[in-house]
């Protein structure tokens, strides 16, 4: 589904007087440079909103942009800062494409973990043990300008991924959590009324969802870096492509809301 990119950017610009708007890069991708856009609004606790990483993924950069105002005033009223990265990979936004037009790949590449003395992986295993993280240097261009953006911040209250599952048919939403469940239970319960809750069931060759439609993937994207540095409440949303795109915004606003209450509340060990 290719989108107009400079549409989007038009838009966004728009929210200046709602939020501030900062190009915190531009990449430039098929002899096109892109703009990469934060919307920050002011608050007392933080949440951090990123979309976009895969292009053929467009109902959350689409939520963010279309229901922008309504997430502000919801934010706003809770005291709640927003630090958004609404569109990571502008020309696969742009092509339809799951990676960017270099055919880069720039979803995970936040970290790498260190399984065994000088042997570095982009992802675990489940269960399995490792020495140490760090963050990781190289990755594509899209990848390394929202990493330094997000690492030059201290660790937020909360953070949502917003993605898409391009491979699983018929309409459906899980996500990847990590540690307890429990906030996450009434989100999925919530979303179930706009697309059915993929429950106990294999969505990958490498991952299942359990009886709450939530996995727990160690990949080395922005989720499982946010769980490192000690953000208490981390997810990635996914919703099918084959989901009608209302359907996905009413499931992005569920999340989205429901992380700004939890960024709201806090973690216990910051009250
Ligand atoms: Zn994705």
């Amino acid at each position: 589904m290719p989108q107009n990119y400079q549409e989007y950017a038009r838009r966004i610009r728009g929210y200046a007087g709602i939020a501030e708007v900062n190009e915190y890069a531009r990449v430039v991708e098929g002899g096109v440079e892109y703009p990469l856009f934060r919307l920050t609004l002011p608050g007392e606790r933080w949440l951090v909103i990123t979309s976009g990483f895969h292009g053929e993924e467009p109902a959350g950069p689409l939520t963010l942009c279309h229901a922008f105002e309504a997430i502000a005033e919801y934010a706003r009223e809770r005291h709640v800062g927003l630090r958004v990265y609404p569109c990571i990979n502008p020309s696969g936004f742009e092509d339809g494409t799951r990676y960017n037009r270099s055919g880069e790949k720039p979803n995970n590449d936040f970290l790498r973990y260190e399984t065994a003395p000088g042997e570095w992986k982009g992802e675990l295993t489940r269960g399995e043990s490792f020495l140490r993280w760090a963050l990781y240097e190289g990755g594509p261009k899209e990848t390394r300008a929202v990493r330094s953006d997000i690492a030059r911040y201290p660790a937020p209250a909360a953070a949502l991924d917003i993605h898409q599952d391009n491979y699983l048919p018929g309409a459906a939403t899980y996500a990847y959590t990590f540690g307890d469940k429990s906030p996450y239970r009434q989100l999925m319960q919530d979303a179930s009324a706009h697309a059915h809750v993929i429950r106990n069931d294999k969505v990958d060759e490498h991952n299942r969802t359990d009886s709450d439609g939530l996995i727990e993937y160690n990949d080395g994207s922005v989720t499982d870096y946010f769980l490192r540095i000690g953000v208490p409440y981390t997810a990635t949303l996914e919703t099918t492509t084959r989901t009608p795109l209302e359907a996905c915004h009413a499931i992005n606003l569920i999340w989205i809301r429901g992380f700004i209450d939890l960024a709201a509340r806090g973690s216990e060990s910051s009250e």
